[in-house]
């Protein structure tokens, strides 16, 4: 059964089939898995008092339907502590994106908090032309872009698809606490994957649906950024 949502509704009357990071978030928060809690500022002050409200260090990244990968374009902040660094970065990711994109829609800038470090997972979903959907589990940064350690499952997943999905990537280990590091909540990473299986199985406008990174700790995991592609006509 589809089960419609006003986020996926207004982008589609508005015909835009790229949700922006704060959409995109607020949808997987819908789907029951933690974000780090993301605010739109549409204004230099604006960014200060949200960045006020939620407490430094922050992060600011471009909000816009035209920039998808933000920090290729000089769209994100890391680590801002105090007013005067947050106004700063402000105004300078607004010049560089105008700059490197003038045709951009740019809604505002996106105010989250600096997430404490974590073992960085990707987590992700697509639709094969045989298959449907197909969700994807990996390890972040390099170990996904250049080795392609990664796992697949079709939707819909069960408990035993999402355990097997984890532990067949060679990164694994990593999980496990590698080097006196601390391990990874393993069973919040699979509830994650069953969570977001059964929200993409009924919400067939998703085309594509990606977290990452997801910051995965000894207790929980938050996604830091979110990226949803609809399809029209479902
Ligand atoms: P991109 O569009 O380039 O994928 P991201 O939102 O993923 O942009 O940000 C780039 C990187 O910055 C992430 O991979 C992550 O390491 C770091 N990052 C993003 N958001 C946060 C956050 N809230 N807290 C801590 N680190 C973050
Ligand atoms: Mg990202």
């Amino acid at each position: 059964m589809a089960v419609k949502t006003a986020i996926i509704d207004k982008a589609l009357s508005e015909g835009r089939t790229v949700l922006t990071e704060i959409e995109s978030k607020e949808l997987i928060k819908q789907a029951g898995i933690d974000v780090s809690d993301t605010r739109l500022a549409t204004s230099r002050e604006e960014a200060i008092s949200v960045a006020r409200q939620l407490g430094f260090p922050v992060v600011l990244k471009i909000a816009s339907p035209d920039v998808v990968h933000k920090s290729d374009a000089g769209g994100v902040k890391l680590g801002l502590r105090t007013a005067k660094q947050v106004g700063k970065a402000h105004d300078d990711m607004l010049a560089t994106i105008s700059q490197k994109f003038p045709q951009a829609v740019v809604q505002g800038v996106s105010v989250q908090k600096m997430a404490r470090p974590g073992v960085e997972v990707i987590i992700g979903m697509s639709k094969d032309a045989q298959f449907g959907p197909v969700l994807m589990f990996g390890l972040g940064g390099i170990l996904v872009e250049i080795l392609k350690d990664v796992s697949f499952r079709i939707v819909p997943l069960t408990g035993r698809d999402a355990a097997e999905m984890i532990r067949e990537i060679k990164g694994y280990p990593l999980l496990e606490g590698y080097r006196g590091q601390e391990p990874v909540d393993v069973a919040n990473l699979e509830g994650i994957l069953l969570k977001l299986s059964e929200f993409v199985e009924h919400h067939p406008e998703i085309k594509e649906l990606d977290l990452n990174p997801v910051f995965a700790y000894g207790n929980g995991a938050v996604a830091v950024d979110a990226r949803v592609i609809l399809e029209e006509g479902k």
